[in-house]
């Protein structure tokens, strides 16, 4: 894979095999030192991320573009700018850590009941290509805020971000707290054969589901944060299509639609349609003004990760029997970059059997919310459902009657802006990340008593012999 002239970026190795169950093994030991139990050691290593991120901005968006074309507008934004988590992660350490002191029964007040949040142990995070680096570091936060050691497997189809990684964690990190493993689904299989305390994958649900059975087999807990298709629902009435069609887009620009929460298709009443496709081409002009509202050779626009996806999408686009209703079909094979088009189609088409992943829009006409909600509701739940409308009991309908693992108002994507915990359900995950919500899933809430011996007469009662004197009492 090497360095493809980027001279100044590592290369690619995967770890030998014979190697990963020896990092498992020394993790445990010095787990078992009580390395990570300081709060101050957690936040050393937390601000040492955050630093690897920063101090290293710069190789990490060279390497982001060079494994997805990501402009370093957006890598800056949604993947080295995630080191404030590490911040914040320090800042809410006391709060998130401190033992739980439980309201109980006045004759157990003095046994001094309490939670205590005890790491779980040693961990394994395995992440995948879309946002390298966020996707590992993200949960790598919460597993270190709850006192854990962890193995990190980031994806082998990054291989830039991977190579770097290996090459910066040692440099910033405790060995005795975080090791990597690069490779792909060899190394992978043997890491799942090892015991790990908690897994989060993050990547496709086929791959969740190894991984499911792979963490069933040692009693595992896991977390999955998965994909799939998520909505757009356009309730027209008193919408201001050209703010609709910006952010509609922008949902779906970033990355190049390569996306876990991108808006994957729309749901729209026939007579708002051309409205709104043609708000969507004005749009593009405005974005990509200096390529004549083509986002295909513009520097501020993304590409396909690999030839197989690219291959992929195109093969969607092809098997689709529905119409281009905004943008042109255009690719550059070369780059696997490709324009981004709307497709008027129905429900049964290929192109909605599956995550799209790349920056196709599926147009499904819908009479009305109601229609909406059933057609979401029929379906897989989507990991995000973005509902565009000003009407308060729309909004009420969508939180009562609908599920998904987020639910955006009026915009796309800004859910992960505001740092609200993230998760999916039924196919789209389960578990949490981020925040409070992710330290939780590494933190194992142990409760506990300390009884008096003072206290002896208070529980004499539940000894043998059970006299008739006591079953009386
Ligand atoms: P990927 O191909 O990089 O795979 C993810 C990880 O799984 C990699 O580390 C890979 O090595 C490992 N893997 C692959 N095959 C395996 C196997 N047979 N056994 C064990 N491990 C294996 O990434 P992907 O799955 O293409 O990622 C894209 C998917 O992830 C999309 O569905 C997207 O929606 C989802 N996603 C979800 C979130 C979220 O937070 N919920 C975020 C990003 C992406």
């Amino acid at each position: 894979n090497g360095t493809n002239g980027h001279a100044a970026l590592p290369e690619w190795h995967s770890t030998p095999l014979e190697e990963i169950p020896k990092i498992h093994k020394d993790l445990i030991a010095s787990f078992r030192t009580g390395i990570m139990w300081p709060l101050a050691k957690r936040k050393q290593q937390l601000a040492a991320m955050a630093r690897m991120m920063t101090e290293q901005g710069d190789l990490w968006a060279k390497a982001i573009y060079a494994d997805l074309g990501k402009p370093e507008f957006q890598a800056n934004l949604f993947e080295i700018g995630i080191a404030h988590q590490a911040v914040r992660a320090i800042a809410d350490l006391d709060e998130w850590t401190a033992p739980l002191k439980p309201d109980v029964h006045e004759r157990h007040a003095e046994w001094n009941p309490t939670v205590y949040k005890i790491p779980k142990g040693v961990v394994l995070i395995i992440s995948p290509w879309n946002y390298p680096l966020t996707l590992t570091m993200q949960p790598l936060v919460s597993a270190l805020a709850a006192g854990n050691c962890a193995v990190i497997k980031p994806s082998e189809l990054a291989p830039h971000v991977s190579a770097l990684m290996a090459e910066l964690v040692p440099k910033y990190f405790d060995p005795g707290v975080v090791r990597l493993v690069n490779g792909g689904v060899k190394e992978t299989t043997r890491l799942l054969e090892l015991k790990f305390d908690h897994i989060f994958y993050t990547g496709n649900g086929a791959v969740g589901r190894i991984i499911a059975q792979a963490a069933a087999r040692h009693l595992t807990p896991i977390t999955l944060e998965l994909g799939g298709k998520s909505p757009v629902v356009i309730e027209p009435e008193g919408l201001d299509f050209k703010l609709v069609a910006k952010r509609i887009l922008n949902g779906k620009l970033a990355n190049a639609g390569q996306t876990c929460v991108a808006p994957d298709y729309i749901l729209c009443p026939e007579a708002a349609q051309k409205p709104l496709m043609e708000a969507m081409t004005a749009a593009m002009g405005d974005f990509f003004h200096e390529t004549d509202g083509k986002a295909l050779h513009s520097p501020h626009y993304g590409r396909i990760v690999n030839a197989r996806h690219f291959q992929r999408v195109q093969n969607l686009v092809e098997k689709s029997t529905g119409k281009v209703v905004f943008g042109e079909k255009q690719t550059d094979p070369e780059r696997y970059a490709m324009e981004p088009i709307v497709i008027k189609t129905d429900g049964e088409d290929d192109l909605m059997k599956e995550e799209i992943f790349g920056p196709v829009f599926p147009l499904i006409t819908v009479k009305d919310v109601d229609e909406a909600i059933n057609f979401i509701e029929d379906r897989d739940h989507p990991l995000s459902l973005y509902v565009f409308t000003k009407s308060e009991e729309t909004k009420q309908k969508f939180i009562s009657r609908t599920r998904s693992g987020g639910l955006v108002f009026n915009d796309t994507m800004e859910q992960l802006a505001v740092g609200l915990q993230f998760g999916g359900i039924g196919e789209s995950g389960m578990g949490y990340t981020v925040g409070k919500a992710g330290y939780d899933q590494f933190t194992h809430y142990r409760g506990s008593v300390d009884v008096p011996y003072e206290h002896e007469e208070a529980v004499s009662l539940r000894y043998p012999p059970y006299t008739k004197e006591k079953i009386d009492l």
